[in-house]
């Protein structure tokens, strides 16, 4: 069995056997990119190298790139502990060509990996092309002798990948392995692709055109190649488990968590632990990366991820903080690969600590308000605004941590009455405010308390648009 450490390791030794670099990953907040809030995919730190504007002395590279997908355009926070396929921290194996191979070689270079070195059976893989790429569809029925029925055209916007409105772009091809008929799902292109049964794990991106204006294409003379595989997906598959977080790694976190909670892992237990496992990962590669929660842009979204964990701690019957407790696993398991998390052991450990005792004094008593107010409502209710935002305001309950609360009862949360309580609270007070009668000095007050006082924050709107691969 391959751990997830020795699938990682294996990867890039492929690749640097075959002429790549390998490039450590970067940061979880992208250099020099303010409108991207954290880095989602391998492609992110060599935007400029596509683009031609940074020039780097090798034209091949391979990376393991940490990613955190919770905020902004591409936000899997929602589904975490939910299916088994997604986490809001994870990480991208890719490999990367600057206008050195193209679609032939990327092609054969994964494919070989796949089934030679990480021995997946040929009969269960398939793969996609965007729908008029009879080039790849070709390479593929080629290099993998794949039958026509498992390359599989899709024309959205899944297959064709864009750096923004302008720039780099082309068509995608991605590999999925068909894990049988007792889980269920349909093959990709269908309407239940959702599903389990059909698992994508890479996706390999053709940049072959400059888009310059809308509607105006030019064909790159010198192609580059993108590629991002899920480490943990593959970690799952090559294990033989139909979850990430039935691998090795996860296996070690969601110990961890049980010894600190008591208790076991089993039946409605389970999404708790998986969302316990995600959360620590993401909070202290993000801690280690330089963001500490707080209520504004990346901070509010650690803080989230934070505060999410620690209620599900609280349903599992913890009574003290504890998500502290875990940071020593989460080193065991990936300290060897990201020296920064035993660098920084210390701060993520007390910053989870310092956050969960502040929030664990507002917790319990939000927690029984919430109860109380929605214990009247039945499957398909709705929570009222004002309450969400009470809880948001007095008890320092994130909206999504109400709603994640209530998904169990399959109750919504009114979110046009959680904004519209929260606009009043900010003009009531603005109208009872007395100040100095200097307009100047107020708007600067009322932009501060906007910013730092008990608000939410909606994410960037200005992310790049489908910066990842
Ligand atoms: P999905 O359709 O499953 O949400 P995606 O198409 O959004 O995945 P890509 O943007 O193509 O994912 O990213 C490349 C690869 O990174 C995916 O094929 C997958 O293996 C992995 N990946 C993407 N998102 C996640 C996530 N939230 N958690 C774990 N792995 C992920
Ligand atoms: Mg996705
Ligand atoms: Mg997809
Ligand atoms: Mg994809």
């Amino acid at each position: 069995m391959s751990s997830v450490n020795e699938i990682r390791a294996a990867f890039l030794d492929y690749y640097a056997r075959e002429g790549h670099q390998v490039v450590p990953s970067s940061p979880l907040v992208p250099r020099n990119d303010p409108t991207l809030l954290f880095t989602n995919a391998g492609m992110v730190q060599f935007k400029n190298v596509f683009t031609g504007v940074e020039k780097r002395p090798y034209s091949t590279a391979t990376t393991a790139q940490k990613c955190v997908r919770a905020g902004g355009k591409h936000n899997d926070l929602e589904n975490v502990g939910y299916t088994a396929r997604h986490h809001t921290f994870f990480e991208m194996m890719g490999n990367f060509s600057f206008g050195d191979y193209f679609k032939e070689r990327a092609i054969e270079l994964a494919w070989n990996l796949t089934t030679k070195v990480f021995d997946l059976p040929k009969d269960r893989l398939l793969v996609t092309v965007y729908h008029d790429d009879d080039q790849a569809f070709d390479l593929w029925k080629r290099i993998a002798g794949l039958p026509d029925s498992r390359i599989i055209r899709i024309a959205t916007s899944d297959n064709f990948w864009q750096m923004g409105d302008t720039g780099p772009c082309g068509p995608c091809s991605e590999i999925f392995i068909d894990q049988g008929d007792k889980l269920q799902g349909g093959p990709p292109g269908s309407p239940d692709e959702d599903g389990d049964r059909f698992l994508e794990f890479w996706n390999l991106v053709f940049m072959q055109y400059e888009q310059v204006a809308p509607g105006e294409r030019l064909t790159l003379p010198r192609p580059s190649i993108d590629t991002g595989m899920g480490l943990e997906r593959m970690a799952a598959i090559m294990q033989g488990v139909h979850s990430n977080y039935d691998t090795d790694l996860f296996r070690g976190l969601i110990r961890a968590s049980v010894e600190a909670i008591g208790g076991d892992a089993e039946g409605p237990r389970r999404p708790s632990h998986r969302v316990i496992a995600d959360h620590l990962r993401a909070s202290a590669f993000l801690v280690a990366d330089g963001v500490l929660p707080s209520n504004e842009g990346r901070g509010y979204v650690l803080r989230r991820i934070m505060r999410r964990a620690m209620r599900h701690a609280q349903l599992l019957g913890s009574e003290q903080p504890v998500m502290f407790k875990l940071v020593p696993a989460l080193v065991r398991e990936m300290g060897a690969a990201y020296p920064e998390l035993v660098q920084s052991e210390a701060l993520i450990t007390e910053t989870l600590k310092l956050e969960e005792s502040r929030f664990r004094k507002t917790l319990t008593r939000g927690l029984q308000i919430l109860d109380e107010e929605s214990a009247s409502l039945s499957a398909g209710g709705t929570l009222p605004g004002d309450v969400a935002f009470k809880l948001h305001d007095t008890y320092g309950f994130p909206l999504d941590l109400t709603q994640d609360a209530l998904r169990a009862r399959d109750i919504k949360v009114d979110t046009e009455g959680f904004q519209t309580a929260m606009a009043r609270q900010r003009s009531d007070a603005r109208k009872a405010w007395s100040g100095s009668g200097d307009a100047a000095t107020e708007q600067v007050w009322f932009g501060l308390r906007d910013r730092f006082g008990a608000t939410e924050f909606l994410g960037y709107d200005t992310e790049i648009a489908e910066g990842v691969v």
